[in-house]
């Protein structure tokens, strides 16, 4: 049990305009996924961690893409990785930006704007200055912070967390994933289903259309009646699975019947929903109603990518250190929260099997927006949060 007092020192120690700098500088080092690499930030990050007396690594993927590793303490005892990806999402037209988005401007309600503030250039710049603020304060770590820096979070984790693992890197005794959850402490996340409909018919000349079956007609169908693939099933965290159709594509010119049209859809699954076939199962169902009525109806459904749902244990020694040094920081006891998107915590919680906690400053409502912004407050009770945590799990 560590005491009071040293979670109180490391936390006093956060610098405030360490912790602005630390996330400015991050996210003007552009790291747009698809579109760019982390390479700019990495290096940043990379120089931020020199800076607080660590020796970090750069690890690539096969195709080039960066994350950074790097440990501060002692090289036995208890060890917690704080995990953060180094890409964003592209800022996308700038003439729906009314900020610069890689100057980290802050504004009269001190939001701290920009590509990645929340979605986490923030919560990273948070985590560093939380190890910088231990450093300062002298807190005796008798075990290692891990740092997980990560490339390509935005587009899955296949060249960032996901590589990590599979270099046999997740380790650790306990991890945090610091995307933006308001500091709410984040256990379950919901994962997804891809699907490809494909409806075939049979073309023939536009002003016969008798004599063809129309492809799109027979999507329509099948689209009103999305809603019933859906189970009765509410999780206690993440709520009720979704879908969605996402994309749509078929015909071949105004005065054809069209043969084929093709849907990607998306199906939010919720922790539990193990088996794809299972999944799938409703589509086809429908498909077999709508072909009870509508004998022409010939649609294939294809699973194109599945991401499994994970859930964190809330009878952790990390998750009640999260719930304690948020409280003890704000005031308030954060709440046990899901998320609806997926999160590179999966790679932690299912593939590694390690208690893992979702939580860092900011809010994904704002995550992916125009004008993206972190409250400065939050921001830095985020990093007396890690700082708490750091120490508690630590020394
Ligand atoms: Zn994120």
């Amino acid at each position: 049990m560590v005491e009071e007092a040293v979670l109180d020192a490391a936390a006093a120690a956060v610098d405030p305009d360490e912790v602005l700098a630390y996330t400015r500088a991050l996210i003007a080092a552009k790291s747009e996924n698809p579109g760019g690499t982390e390479d700019r930030a990495a290096a940043v990050a990379s120089d931020i961690l020199t800076g607080v007396g660590a020796d970090p690594e750069i690890v690539r993927s096969e195709a080039g893409r960066p994350s950074v590793v790097a440990s501060l303490g002692a090289e036995s005892g208890p060890s917690l990785a704080w995990n953060g990806h180094l890409d964003v999402v592209p800022a996308g037209s700038l003439d729906t930006w009314r900020h610069d988005p890689w100057a980290g401007e802050i504004d009269d309600d001190g939001r701290l704007i920009g590509r990645g503030a929340a979605d986490m250039k923030g919560p990273i710049g948070a985590a560093l200055a939380a190890a910088s603020a231990l450093r300062r304060a002298g807190t005796p770590l008798a075990g290692s912070l891990v740092f997980h820096l990560a490339a390509d979070e935005e587009l899955a984790g296949v060249h960032g967390t996901k590589v990590l693992w599979e270099r046999g890197m997740l380790t650790q005794d306990a991890a945090i994933v610091g995307e933006p959850s308001e500091l709410q402490v984040g256990l379950a996340e919901r994962g997804g289903a891809w699907f490809t409909a494909t409806a075939f018919g049979k073309a023939a000349h536009g002003s016969q259309p008798h004599r063809g079956v129309n492809a799109i007609t027979s999507m329509a169908r099948f689209l009103l009646r999305l809603p019933e693939v859906l189970p009765d099933i509410e999780h206690p965290l993440v709520g009720r699975p979704t879908v969605n159709a996402a994309t749509i594509e078929g015909g071949s010119a105004p005065n054809v019947v069209p043969d084929r049209c093709e849907v990607d859809i998306d199906r939010r699954i919720v922790p539990g929903e193990i088996d794809p076939d299972a999944v799938r199962a409703p589509f086809l169902a429908i498909i077999e109603a709508l072909r009870g009525e509508y004998p022409e109806v010939e649609i294939e459904v294809r699973l194109r990518e599945w991401t499994d749902a994970a859930e964190a244990s809330p009878d952790t020694d990390i998750a009640r250190t999260a719930v304690e040094a948020v409280r003890a920081t704000t005031g308030t006891a954060p709440e046990l929260a899901g998320f609806t998107g997926i999160t590179d915590a999966r790679f932690y919680i299912n593939q590694a099997d390690i208690p893992t906690v979702i939580c860092g400053p900011g809010s994904l409502r704002v995550a992916h927006t125009a004008d993206e912004w972190v409250p400065v407050d939050e921001l830095v009770a985020g990093a007396r949060a890690y700082a708490r945590i750091f120490a508690a799990s630590l020394a």
